[in-house]
Order: structure tokens, then C-alpha cells, then sequence
């Protein structure tokens, strides 16, 4: 959704984030006939789907006995809240006014009145704040190992994870597929992780546990070559990884709320115990915003159930919801979701395509077209590739077809990833006339490549 019309609509209720809280709420809101609106979120905070989006395997989530890839549960639950009339919007909120009666929200995209609300913005990952952190990030330093360890630096090399509960358990056996070893640094003498997570990091020979540790200096030129280690027995010892990957916990993501509603001393939202109200009246809150303690998919979905129950009672009680009249009881089903994209090959590549995937439709587009050409640098589990996609292929397409785009998987095309210097993904790189005209890191808004790619169609 584009700019917010500038109108007097008051919405019955606003579900801030798109994790498995909000979009919960949203699920069951829209099918008490509220047509809530959901703020999914874009940077500050995490990314459209949360958390979920940053992992592979999701193995505790009831009904599927097999395990679900987290982007791929996150797309499930959009498209249940879609299909039951969810509104989204694909913006940050920046600050609330709740003052005013309806709530006034303001958001990048325009401001909203609401009379309640749902906040369900999660947790961000914490950094450690070392020397040279800042100078490493995103060469050699990340917070992400499931998006970024296939990254061809990475290949073979020694990494480091810090911390000691399940994110770090999991991605340190998470790098053994693409490190030669990996170095698990724990600031205690025990593992927070749960004991099946623990126990496989402990059976793992190509895992070494580093006890009573911490990291205090990234050291290297271009690229991270060795950290620099305090434990309780050696002081400025070195060891030489070319990966350090952050698994240190989360921050509420609570900043925009301006203390206007109470939250604890590390920043989570206060909640009548076991209950989904706020200190506020008609502000409600689910999920690890308010959930110092649990902080799972399926207790944020659980939360996100309460706080949609007890906003639709309150707007009731209130006699401020006015719900919409269904044509038919029953929806039509949802849209099929994200299949696999085949890889383009001589037989299949077309020189007029607005999508193609992979090497050869790279090198023919590139020696050979006169278009810009937009490459994305993905790898299959990265949640945030996942949510940028779609976005590329809806600029291209408002371009009608003046730039061409093309995915590559950089665990299939590690060669050309290479060449191109990546170092993480999602990598969107601009091209040209066989020119590097432009690069971005990271998910970024829709307008950034349209005005690049404008600028080089003119
Ligand atoms: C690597 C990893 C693996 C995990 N594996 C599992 C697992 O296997 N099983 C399990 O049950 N749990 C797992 N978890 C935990 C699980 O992801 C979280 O408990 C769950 O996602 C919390 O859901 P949530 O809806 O509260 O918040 P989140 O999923 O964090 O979503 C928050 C949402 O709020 C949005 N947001 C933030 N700030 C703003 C703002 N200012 N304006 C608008 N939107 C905003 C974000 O964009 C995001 O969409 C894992 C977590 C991580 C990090």
C-alpha cells in the first residue's frame, strides 16, 4: 500500500508488527468482523513476518510434524489474516499519540486514528558493542547466521557465535555446514539453551565451547580475521575466525511508545498478569513485546488470540466497533503461496523477461542487454531475501518492464557471489552497461530502487 489517503476514517483496531502476535490478532479481529488494520512493520524493529523470518526449521509449532520453514509459517498466517480481511500497510510506526481519543499513530506512510490498539512489535537483536563492532558489521560481524552463513567468506573459514541460549545453539550447529569450526563463546560456565539444543551443540566435534568468555575487540583490514577473547584464565587472547555471529538476546522494540504506557526496567510492556491489557485502556499488547520470560511462536500467536478477544470486547462494551456485513460467510480461499522459481537455462531464458533466476540469465542480461539490470543476492533461508523479493518484482513491474531483474542463489552460484563481492544477503546490486551503478545491503524501501533505477532510465 502507497501513501495513506489523508482521511477522517477511524479504524475499530490497529495491530501493530506482522510476527506471530499480529498477525494472530489479526486473524481473529478480521473474522470477528473488525477489518483491522496491520502495520507490518519494515526496519526499525525487525522485518515484515518478525523474528520467524530469520530461521530455517520451526519444529515446535503444532501441526506441522515436520517441521515448517519459518518464512514459509509466516506467509501461512498473512495469508489466513488476508483472506479474512485484514488491511496491511507495509510501514514502521514512529510514534503514538495516546492522548487523543481515537489513538493517533503516525507511521512513515501517513497518520491512522484508531480506537484500540495492538501492540505486537516483538524484540531486536542485541549487540555487543565491542571495539571496531561498528567497522566489522556486515564484513565478518553479523546478527544473523541462518541469513547470512552462506556467504562465501564464510566457506571453510573458523566462526565464532556468542552467547548461550537457543539462537546460539542453533546457529552454531547451524554453521558447521559451511564453517571448518566453530567457536561458541559463552559469558558463563553453562548453557541457558534448552537440553535437546544443548545437548547437540555438546555432541557436535566441530563445535569448541569457550567458558567464562567474552569478546572485546574485532580485529582485521578488509574483513574480520580474528577476535580478541577476556575469560577468567587468559586475558587479550586471539583467535582467528573470519565470522562472528551475534546470538545475545532482544530488545523490546518499545521506543516508539515514548514511555506513554508503563513497561518494565528493560523495556517490555506491563500487562495486567496473564492478560493482554496494558496500563492504557484500549491498548493491548502480544507477543515478546510483553513476554520477557516464553518469547515463542506459538506463545506470541497464543497472546495475539487474547489481545484480539479483548479488544473486540472492549470495542463492544464501548460501542465503538462498527463491523463490517460479509456478502458471503465463507472467503475465498487464499492465493497460492511462493512456490520455487525454476533457474533459467538456454532453453528456457528470454531476452524480454522481467524475472529470471540464476547465472545464465545474469551473463546473457548483462553482456547483451541494454535495460538496467536489479540482481538480488539471496540464499534460500534468508527470511528478509524473502520479504525484499516481492518488493523488486513490484517495482519492476510499476516500471512496466525499463529494468530487468534477476535472482541469484548464492549457494548454488557461489562463484559469481564471489566475483561480485558479496558478503551477505540480501545483496541488490544495480547494473547498468555492464557498470556497477548502485548496491544496497539489507531490506530497504521500495522508493530507493525506483529512484535509482529512474535516474539511470531517463
Ligand atoms: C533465530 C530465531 C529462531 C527462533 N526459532 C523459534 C522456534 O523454532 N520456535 C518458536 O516457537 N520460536 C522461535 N523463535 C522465537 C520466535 O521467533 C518469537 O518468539 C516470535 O517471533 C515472537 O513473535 P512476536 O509476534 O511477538 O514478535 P516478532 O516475531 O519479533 O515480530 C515483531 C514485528 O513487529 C514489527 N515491528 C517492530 N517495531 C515496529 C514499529 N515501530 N512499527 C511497526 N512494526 C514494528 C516487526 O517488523 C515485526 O514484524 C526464534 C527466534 C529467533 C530469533
Amino acid at each position: 500500500m502507497d501513501k495513506l489517503e489523508v482521511n477522517s476514517t477511524i479504524e475499530n483496531l490497529v495491530i501493530i508488527g506482522s510476527g506471530p502476535a499480529g498477525y494472530t490478532a489479526a486473524i481473529y479481529a478480521s473474522r470477528a468482523n473488525l477489518q483491522p488494520l496491520l502495520v507490518t512493520g519494515f526496519s526499525s524493529g525487525g522485518i515484515p513476518g518478525g523474528q520467524l523470518m530469520t530461521t530455517t526449521f520451526v519444529e515446535n509449532y503444532p501441526g506441522f510434524p515436520d517441521g515448517v520453514m519459518g518464512p514459509e509459517l509466516m506467509d501461512l498466517m498473512k495469508a489466513q489474516a488476508i483472506r479474512w480481511g485484514t488491511k496491511l500497510i507495509e510501514s514502521d510506526v514512529s510514534s503514538i499519540d495516546v492522548k487523543k481519543r481515537p489513538f493517533e499513530i503516525k507511521t512513515l506512510e501517513g497518520e491512522i486514528k484508531a480506537n484500540s490498539i495492538i501492540i505486537a512489535t516483538g524484540a531486536s537483536a542485541n549487540r555487543l558493542g565491542i571495539k571496531n563492532e561498528e567497522l566489522f558489521w556486515s564484513k565478518g560481524i553479523s546478527a544473523c547466521a541462518i541469513c547470512d552463513g552462506a556467504t562465501p567468506q564464510f566457506r571453510d573459514a573458523e566462526l565464532a557465535v556468542v552467547g548461550g541460549g537457543d539462537s546460539a545453539c542453533e546457529e552454531a550447529v547451524y554453521l558447521t555446514k559451511y564453517g571448518s569450526k566453530v567457536h561458541l563463546i559463552v559469558r558463563s560456565n553453562k548453557l541457558k539453551a534448552s537440553a535437546a539444543m544443548a545437548d547437540r551443540v555438546l555432541a557436535n566435534s566441530k563445535i569448541t565451547i569457550h567458558w567464562n568468555t567474552s569478546v572485546t575487540e574485532a580485529i582485521g583490514n578488509d574483513w574480520l580475521e580474528k577476535i580478541r577473547v577476556d575469560s577468567h584464565n587468559s586475558k587479550n587472547k586471539e583467535i582467528e575466525v573470519k565470522g562472528l555471529f551475534y546470538a545475545i538476546g532482544h530488545t523490546p522494540n518499545t521506543s516508539f511508545l515514548d514511555n506513554q504506557i508503563s513497561i518494565d526496567e528493560k523495556g517490555y510492556i506491563k500487562c495486567n498478569p496473564g492478560r493482554p491489557e496494558t496500563s492504557l485502556e484500549g491498548i493491548f499488547a502480544a507477543g515478546d513485546v510483553a513476554d520477557s520470560e516464553w518469547r515463542q511462536g506459538v506463545t506470541a500467536a497464543g497472546s495475539g488470540c487474547m489481545a484480539a478477544l479483548a479488544a473486540e470486547r472492549w470495542l463492544t462494551e464501548k460501542d465503538l466497533s462498527i463491523t463490517i456485513k460479509r456478502e458471503q460467510p465463507e472467503p475465498e480461499k487464499s492465493e497460492s503461496l511462493t512456490e520455487e522459481e525454476e533457474e533459467t537455462n538456454e532453453e528456457t531464458f528470454d531476452f524480454n523477461s522481467q524475472w529470471q533466476k540464476g547465472s545464465y540469465a545474469l551473463r546473457k542480461l548483462y553482456h547483451e542487454s541494454s535495460k538496467p539490470i536489479l540482481v538480488i543476492f539471496s540464499s534460500p533461508s534468508c527470511g528478509p531475501c524473502h520479504v525484499l523479493k516481492p518488493q523488486l518484482k513490484r517495482v519492476i513491474n510499476e516500471l512496466n518492464g525499463e529494468v530487468q531483474g534477476i535472482e541469484i542463489d548464492i549457494d548454488k552460484d557461489q562463484d559469481i557471489a564471489k566475483q561480485a563481492g558479496i558478503n551477505g544477503t540480501p545483496t541488490v546490486q544495480l547494473f547498468k552497461d555492464k557498470l556497477l551503478k548502485r548496491e544496497w545491503k539489507g531490506v530497504k524501501q521500495r522508493s530507493e530502487f525506483k529512484d535509482a533505477i529512474k535516474t539511470l532510465i531517463k
